[in-house]
């Protein structure tokens, strides 16, 4: 089948976009959404997320995602599911690529560090400090300070958010506080990470060795796969196998997401991205029966991947280097780096010098994370 030419009605347009918060003249030759997804690409936090940790740290292999791989394979689920509902596919593009941008060094063990030396200080979360990076932290325009996004990009970057923090959010943490839906192709990038991640980590995982072929044959999205693959190539070599059984799990999931999708759609008679916005939840979903394998397979992997001994050994060691890092610069802000020290100011209060050395720490990636703790903690390293 091929997708019909032109956007739904429900598509987000530029015509009808909430616009920018600095106001800049249309691009030429590029609709507002793709000068979105493209300032994302040039940008230095997507640049570093090529060392940043999924689940497995940088060192322990070339071939486990990292969340740059994780963030483009996101794009490329989203890009499918929206093309084929006529929706904006330059939007679900940029809001897949921007999501995982303010996540910490050592993946979400290194956020959960963070989160609780921040306590005292209104707290860190991964998905508003996305949102922190494209408003604020990016420093590469003459004319404003970060990206200067569309609403509807910065609307799907933050995916939740607390009544609290929603409430100093204004116009974007309104949805959070009125319980609205966001665009669906927001909703798109949501669904297509989460499917990114379920199947990149089974393949991760079993490269790993953490995870193995017989125990996941007992979960069903996976084992329907397994039993058909052996059927149809009983001698496949197995990182073959392995990998016909993940682009089939993600076939199913995405054909599944885009037929129940415009099914909801139907039922719920949007015509409008008002429409879209004011139902009472979300339209993008995949169909009960799917969500629940989906559900079993998560499971799954929390149990047996996520904490598994040698990742959680990787956890504690993240949880250790945030920790120290984050206390020596409290103690002492004279050990930052002279432009940190410079942003902070000399008498700022404690929350405010606070949320900067967040803002340093959670910019690091893996390696620099590794070696600002030696540089630091160990005597005999440069310092
Ligand atoms: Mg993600």
């Amino acid at each position: 089948m091929n997708p019909v030419a032109g956007l739904a009605p429900y598509a987000v347009r530029d015509e009808t976009s909430r616009g920018r918060q600095h106001p800049e003249p249309s691009p030429s030759y590029r609709s507002e959404m793709q000068r979105d997804r493209d300032r994302i690409i040039h940008c230095a936090a997507f640049r570093r997320l090529e060392y940043k940790t999924q689940v497995f740290v940088n060192h322990e292999g070339d071939l486990f995602r990292t969340r740059l791989t994780h963030s483009v394979e996101v794009a490329q689920i989203g890009r499918s599911v929206a093309r084929a509902m006529r929706l904006n596919e330059d939007l679900t593009e940029a809001i897949s690529l921007a999501h995982d941008l303010g996540h910490t060094p050592f993946g979400h063990s290194g956020q959960d560090a963070l989160n609780a030396c921040m306590r005292e200080f209104g707290g860190f979360e991964h998905n508003l400090q996305s949102l922190r990076v494209v408003d604020f932290l990016e420093e590469k325009y003459a004319g404003f300070p970060g990206l200067n996004l569309t609403f509807e990009t910065r609307e799907g970057i933050l995916k939740h958010c607390s009544p609290k923090n929603a409430a100093e959010l204004g116009e974007l943490g309104k949805r959070f506080l009125e319980k609205r839906q966001p665009s669906l192709e927001a909703q798109i990038a949501n669904v297509a990470d989460e499917i990114a991640y379920n199947n990149h980590d089974v393949d991760d995982g079993l490269r790993s060795g953490l995870i193995t072929i017989e125990q996941l044959a007992e979960i069903k999205l996976f084992g329907e796969q397994y039993a058909l693959v052996r059927r149809t190539y009983p001698d496949l070599p197995e990182r073959v196998q392995v990998h016909e059984i993940v682009r089939r799990m993600i076939n199913r999931l995405v054909v599944d997401l885009i037929d129940n999708s415009t099914l909801l759609l139907k039922e719920a008679a949007a015509t409008s991205v008002d429409d879209v916005r004011g139902y009472g939840r979300p339209l993008v979903a995949n169909s009960d029966a799917v969500r629940q394998q989906s559900l079993e397979l998560k499971q799954f992997l929390r149990e047996q991947l996520y904490a598994h001994y040698r990742v959680r050994r990787m956890t504690l060691k993240a949880h250790r280097t945030i920790e120290s890092l984050f206390s020596a610069f409290m103690d002492d802000l004279r050990l930052l780096p002279p432009q940190y020290q410079v942003k902070i100011g000399g008498s700022a209060p404690a929350p405010a010098r606070a949320r900067i050395i967040a803002d340093y720490i959670a910019g690091m990636t893996d390696r620099y994370a590794i070696r600002e703790h030696r540089r630091l903690f160990d005597p005999g390293a440069l310092t």
